[in-house]
């Protein structure tokens, strides 16, 4: 089937969410609302092709109204023409070709944002946002424009150099993969040796790990190009219909893939002054060892995929606490089940403060299921169920459970929502350990960047699979 950019030119609009007073687009007079018809005589099918073109210099562009049937051309000269969109796909998602044992999606309960159940696996948004992608649906063509234009780094879902084992996990569908080379990961890797890859390995007990773990480390260290391996448990829900029976990890397997990591890490320290693969604090909290210090997690590279989220949390010391509060006030911490035992631990200086009554409180997640512990998966109603309404002056939740940009949560409840049924004030904690403090004791509003959110990948980011 075709495919690339080419290929992708489908029947689809650009539309101009935004025109830049002043600039040479509005001066032109193209307004937010208009449609972005050609650049350079090219229809553009996503952000990347624009940017690019923009730095060919000399950029003739044609914008039309459609209902008045109006049509401007403009040219600019190294120089941006103001023009700006929400989206940054402009066809449309390229979608998966596999059939997942372990698919997020599939165990997805209903009811969430449409965009969630999209099964991205679009390698331009692996480039755009570091969101895993399979590469079984590339054609030949997305390939040569990966290669072409340089698209470093992207961010590859192997979960097995096994070729065998890795179908069995992944089940592709023939009539999907439009060439069949994408399917062979070590033909793939070699193939896109210019180009920097971040790797990841979703574990299944008993499947993808122990030995097969090990082998899949040492074979992905001969690649140049790959640059490091992040290990992270499967993701499981409660509404898991008609699917293969898998199991969480327990504690004796988490700890035998964190030592089969670390006698791994020892040898890469060695040869090549990396650890190259790393563990997600899920496994550490599940075998019960402790957290590693910040010195594991190196450049903490793979921070968005859950490997030391935890730490890096923790990092920053708890400020100067005060004796009192001027008013006294009780403030409830949410967190998912996973997360609740450390942040308890690294909040207990402030239990000292008078006039505060702190709480940790653990949410079970009944959206997903209770096997779902991770706290960028918790949903509005999850905190609704869990929390009485007057019962804090103050909820602080993770700005991992907003969609990027907005007060939105994965039901579609907002913090306003929060606010009104839980009769309490309801702010974001912060992204580490001083600045959720100094909310707590300081009233201070914190200015965020959730580090999951883009829309379609929220979901996949927060589970750490595809
Ligand atoms: S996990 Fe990702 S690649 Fe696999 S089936 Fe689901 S969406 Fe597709």
């Amino acid at each position: 089937m075709a495919s690339g950019l080419k290929n992708r030119e489908k029947e689809y609009t650009v539309r101009i969410s935004n025109v830049l007073e002043g600039s040479a687009a509005y001066l032109a007079g193209v307004r937010s609302t208009w449609i972005l018809e050609t650049v350079n005589s090219k229809k553009i099918p996503d952000i990347l092709a624009y940017r690019r073109e923009l730095e060919t210099g000399i950029v003739n562009i044609v914008a039309s109204e459609p209902f008045l049937q109006k049509e401007i051309s403009f040219t600019v000269e190294w120089e941006d023409p103001g023009l700006e969109f929400d989206d940054v796909i402009f066809d449309e998602i390229a979608l998966c070709a596999n059939k997942c044992d372990f698919c997020y999606i599939h165990q997805m309960p209903q009811g969430m944002r449409k965009s969630l159940y999209i099964m991205d696996d679009d390698f331009r948004t692996s480039f755009l946002y570091g969101s895993f992608v399979t590469l079984s649906n590339l054609s030949e063509a997305d390939v040569k424009r990966i290669l072409d234009e340089n698209l470093s780094p992207l961010y590859v879902s192997v979960h097995t150099t096994n070729q065998e084992l890795r179908h069995d996990m992944m089940k592709w569908w023939d009539y999907k993969v439009k060439d069949e080379k994408t399917t062979d990961i070590d033909l793939m890797l070699r193939r896109l040796e210019p180009i920097q890859l971040y790797t990841q390995m979703v574990l299944l007990p008993n499947r993808n790990d122990g030995k097969e773990l090990t082998q899949s480390l040492e074979t992905l260290a001969t690649y140049p190009n790959v640059e490091a391996v992040a290990c992270v448990p499967v993701g499981l829900t409660s509404h898991r219909i008609n699917l293969p029976d898998l199991k969480p990890y327990n504690q004796k397997q988490a700890q035998d893939v964190i030592k089969r990591v670390d006698q791994f890490q020892a040898k890469m320290l060695k040869e090549r002054d990396t650890r190259f693969a790393f563990v997600s604090d899920e496994f550490y909290i599940t075998s019960g060892l402790e957290i590693p210090e910040a010195e594991y997690y190196e450049d903490f590279s793979m921070i968005e995929n859950g490997i030391g989220m935890v730490r890096d949390f923790l990092l920053e010391d708890l400020p100067e606490l005060p004796k009192s509060l001027e008013e006294p006030k009780k403030v409830i911490l949410a967190t998912g089940r996973l997360f609740a035992n450390e942040l308890t631990k690294a909040v207990e200086p402030l239990l000292n403060v008078d006039g505060l009554e702190l709480i940790v409180r653990a949410i079970t997640n009944i959206t997903f299921g209770e096997v779902t512990t991770v706290t960028g998966l918790l949903a509005g109603r999850d905190l609704i169920a869990a929390i009485e309404a007057n019962e804090a002056d103050l909820l602080l939740v993770s700005p991992n459970i907003l969609k990027y940009g907005t007060e939105t949560l994965l039901d579609n409840t907002t913090l306003d929502d929060l606010r009104r049924i839980l009769k309490m004030d309801v702010r974001v904690g912060g992204t580490n350990l001083k600045e959720l403090a100094e909310t707590i004791i300081n009233d201070s509003e914190i200015q965020y960047l959730p580090q999951f959110g883009f829309s379609t990948h929220a979901i996949k980011e927060a589970s750490k699979q595809h």
